[in-house]
C-alpha cells in the first residue's frame, strides 16, 4: 500500500473570528477549574464552533486518489527488488495498480518490460530486445510432450499447483506442450508454419518471432493427459480445459486468447495458452470480466501486424 498523501494546506490558516465568548459574569479562578472539570453542556463557557474555512480549497479526491505511488518507498523497493507480486501489492492491490496504469499514472510500470509479469507482448509490441531470454528457467512440473518445457520459476510453481487442484477437483491430469520458447526457436517455428500454411495463416496460429509471449517464459501451452496426453486443438471441450477457463485465474494464469478477444489480439481462440500475470492481476482479470491484456491495461487493439 502506498501512503495517500495528506493535502497540504498552502494558505495559513486564519484566526477563527468567533463571536466574542458569552461570558457575562466574573471568571473566577475557581470558576474556570470548575468548568474545565465538570464541562457542563450548557456551560457559559462553551466554545463557539469554529469557522469554516472556507478560503481553504476542498480536498480534490481524484487527485488525491491518483497521487503518485511511483513516489512511494514500498513500491521503489518492490521493483528493485524484481518482486511483481509485492509491487502489486504496494500499490494497493491488483485493481490500484490496473487502475494507476490505465490512467498513466504509473510511470515506473514498463508494460513493454519483459521481466516482469505485466508484459503485454502482442503483434503491434515486439520483446524488447527481441531477442530477450529470462534470466532462470526450471522444469515444469507436469508431463511435458516437446523439449520446450521450461518456464520461469514462479510460474512453474503456480502450474504445479493449479494441475494438482484440477486433478483434485476430478477434471483429469493436465500436461504441458510448450512453455518457453527462444527467440531462435520461434524463428524456427514460424518459418515451418509459414511453409506449411502460408503467412495469413501462420499469422493467425502463431507468433512472429520476437512477438511471441513464450519468450517470456511467462506462457505455456497445456494439454490433457489421460494415459497419453492430448494435442493443443484436441484440449477445448476436456474436462481440463472448462476447468482451466473456469479455475487458471486461481493460480495467477489468464486464457489469452479467446473467442471475444480475436478483434483485439488477432489470434484465433486458444483455449491451451496460458500467460502468468500474477494472482493479484489474474483475480482482477477475471472478476473484471476482461478477454484481453490489451483492454485490461487499456491498450489499443493489436489484431495485425505493422508490416
Ligand atoms: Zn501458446
Amino acid at each position: 500500500m502506498y501512503a495517500v498523501p495528506q493535502p497540504q494546506h498552502a494558505a495559513p490558516r486564519s484566526p477563527i473570528r468567533g463571536p466574542a465568548l458569552p461570558i457575562g459574569i466574573a471568571v473566577t479562578a475557581i470558576g474556570v477549574l470548575l468548568s474545565l472539570a465538570t464541562v457542563p453542556t450548557s456551560a457559559p463557557f462553551e466554545q463557539p464552533e469554529p469557522v469554516a474555512l472556507m478560503e481553504v480549497p476542498p480536498v480534490d479526491v481524484e487527485a488525491t486518489t491518483a497521487a503518485d505511488p511511483c513516489a512511494d518507498a514500498v513500491v521503489q523497493q518492490a521493483l528493485a527488488a524484481g518482486d511483481d507480486a509485492a509491487t502489486v501489492a504496494a500499490f494497493g492491490g491488483g485493481e490500484s495498480f490496473r487502475a494507476a496504469v490505465v490512467a498513466g499514472n504509473a510511470p515506473c510500470i514498463s508494460l513493454e518490460d519483459p521481466a516482469r509479469a505485466w508484459v503485454v507482448v502482442n503483434k503491434a509490441r515486439p520483446l524488447a530486445p527481441v531477442d530477450y531470454a529470462p534470466p532462470a528457467l526450471v522444469d515444469l512440473p507436469v508431463q511435458t510432450t516437446t523439449r520446450s518445457g521450461q518456464v520461469r520459476p514462479e510460474v512453474a510453481a503456480a502450474v504445479g499447483e493449479m494441475a494438482q487442484a484440477a486433478e483434485a477437483a476430478g477434471a483429469g491430469r493436465l500436461g504441458a506442450n510448450n512453455g518457453y520458447r527462444s527467440y531462435g526457436l520461434q524463428v524456427t517455428t514460424y518459418e515451418s508454419n509459414v511453409r506449411a500454411l502460408g503467412q495469413a495463416e501462420a499469422d493467425a496460429g502463431s507468433a512472429r518471432p520476437g512477438h511471441s509471449e513464450h519468450q517470456t517464459g511467462l506462457a505455456l501451452d497445456v494439454v490433457a493427459c489421460a494415459a497419453r496426453c492430448g494435442d493443443l486443438d484436441g484440449f477445448g471441450g476436456t474436462a481440463q480445459s472448462n476447468w482451466v477457463a473456469e479455475h487458471a485465474w486461481e493460480y495467477g494464469f489468464i486464457v489469452r486468447y479467446e473467442q471475444a478477444g480475436i478483434g483485439t489480439t488477432g489470434y484465433q481462440p486458444e483455449p491451451w495458452h496460458l500467460r502468468y500475470i500474477g494472482v493479484d492481476l489474474a483475480a482482477v482479470y477475471h472478476q473484471g470480466g476482461f478477454h484481453t491484456m490489451e483492454e485490461f491495461f487499456g491498450l489499443p487493439a493489436a489484431p495485425d501486424y505493422a508490416h
